[in-house]
């Protein structure tokens, strides 16, 4: 931490800008040496002051040449992203270019920083917290607006406040049970109340609560799958290509056509899908098209919302609605029957009994674009009401989840305590356990492998 680092900040390649990033005690000095604002004056510039843009020139070291025209911003801590004394170069983006200037600045006594070893230095300086450092991350690699909208408010320190009332609460209970361990004689004898036994539940009910808002929402990062499922030649790859609104299906009168399922990532309403079309399940001797369905049967249990496609002049059989129950049953599953076809005057629309009133259904013609918008429109709608997005302001990732489940853990032997009048050292060590789980989330208590396995997934610069 006491060296200074250095790294081009912006992606390997050509374009208009392209940032590099000084952090450390040097990097005043390192910057002075090689930046001048005039073209003939290569002496360096030493009157920097922190939070202004300087125009000017980058010059090499040895024969003092002109690299590139720059722009500057001398930024000292902790007023800076990492907290220390920060440069930031703003040259022509072009590997070469960058790559001299760095070279530059390698050579004055910067160390090439570690990947996220910038953002790693802003939470061991406390600038930011590891929920905050993650979402960094989160900002960089989401894939929709609504997870971006998410990874920004974590960000901004909404899921490290929440948990920092939850330990900050846990904390006070400890303090009041250890200052009955250590001054037996000069406190009243502590005897667990209603009011304890509330606290702890409070904090149990908010980490399940954070539990279940990651459960709810781990597919808004990965997408949320949907699976076509039907008969062969119902029109589901037609289908597909029409949500797609490109062929990326092959469509043929021949039944049997798609054996493998294919996957394409859609964005609805800046909501991730992936969309899957899956073989027609049906009986079959060909050994390519077995593997296919099969794999069918897998995406239907994989899946977050099944599409079950029909065409007129065909009715619903029993098996098919066992299977509709069956993943309607399956924990927050949605189907939808979409009636493929329409414009197709064959025979009665296929109807769906009494018991099945409540499973929405839509018909369509894939062929003619019809009720396309409106699928959509279902499609969002039911992922929306799964998701509650209006409630939940924050969605703990896979990490903070397993400390939550963690901390769920020490609480209920915590609780267990409060009921049974346990000796006020194992309570201490619960409720410490507990305090330490939900430290892991947000940095405070998490061991070197936590922080070295956040960092070393970012990029080089980050
Ligand atoms: P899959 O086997 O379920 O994937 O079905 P396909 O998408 O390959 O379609 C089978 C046949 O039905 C093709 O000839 C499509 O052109 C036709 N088809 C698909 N959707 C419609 C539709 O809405 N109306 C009509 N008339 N034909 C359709």
């Amino acid at each position: 931490m006491d060296d200074t680092i250095a790294a081009i900040a912006t992606p390997f390649g050509s374009g208009g800008i392209g940032v590099i990033r000084i952090s450390g005690p040097k990097a005043f000095d390192i910057a002075s040496t090689l930046f001048s604002r005039r073209k003939n004056r290569s002496e360096g510039f030493t009157g920097l002051e922190s939070h202004r843009v300087y125009d000017g020139y980058i010059f090499d070291s040895k024969n003092r040449d002109i690299r590139d025209e720059v722009l500057l911003i001398p930024m000292k801590g902790p007023c800076s992203y990492t907290a220390e004394d920060v440069v930031e170069i703003q040259a022509h983006a072009g590997p070469i270019v960058l790559r001299t200037i760095l070279d530059e600045i390698l050579t004055q006594g910067a160390r090439l920083s570690e990947p996220g070893e910038f953002t790693k230095r802003a939470f061991l300086n406390q600038r930011i917290d590891l929920t905050q450092a993650e979402a960094v991350a989160d900002i960089i690699n989401a894939k929709s607006v609504s997870a971006l909208k998410f990874a920004a408010s974590q960000n901004l320190g909404a899921l490290k406040r929440q948990i920092q009332e939850l330990r900050e609460k846990l904390i006070q209970f400890l303090a009041l049970i250890e200052v009955n361990i250590d001054f037996p004689d000069d406190v009243e004898p502590f005897e667990p109340s209603q009011t304890e036994i509330e606290l702890v539940d409070d904090v149990l009910e908010k980490c399940r609560e954070f539990i279940r808002q990651h459960e709810d929402a781990c597919f808004l990062k990965e997408g949320i799958r949907i699976t076509i499922c039907g008969a062969p030649n119902v029109g589901k790859s037609s289908l597909m290509n029409r949500l797609l609104e490109q062929d990326r299906s092959i469509v043929t009168a021949i039944p049997g056509t798609t054996r493998d399922p294919i996957e394409e990532g859609l964005n609805i309403e800046g909501i991730p899908f992936v969309i899957i079309d899956t073989a027609g399940i049906h009986q079959t001797d060909d050994l390519v098209e077995i593997i296919g369905i099969e794999k069918a049967k897998d995406h239907i249990t994989a899946a977050d919302l099944v599409l079950f496609l029909k065409e007129p002049g065909t009715h619903f059989t029993d098996r098919e609605f066992e299977k509709v129950v069956s993943v309607e049953n399956q924990l927050g599953k949605k189907v939808i029957f979409v009636i493929n076809k329409i414009d197709l005057n064959e025979g009665n629309l296929p109807e769906l009994s009494e018991k099945y009133q409540h499973i929405p259904k839509i018909e369509i013609s894939a062929l003619l674009n019809k009720g396309i918008i409106e699928l959509k429109q279902k499609i969002v709608n039911i992922c929306i009401a799964r998701l509650d997005m209006g409630k939940s302001s924050v969605i703990p990732n896979l990490r903070h989840k397993k400390a939550l489940e963690q901390a769920v853990e020490n609480l209920m032997f915590v609780k267990t305590g409060l009921k049974q009048s346990q000796e006020e050292e194992i309570l201490a060590i619960d409720i410490k356990n507990s305090i330490d789980s939900l430290g892991t989330i947000t940095g405070e208590t998490a061991s070197l492998d936590i922080l070295d396995s956040i960092f070393n997934n970012f990029c080089i610069g980050k």
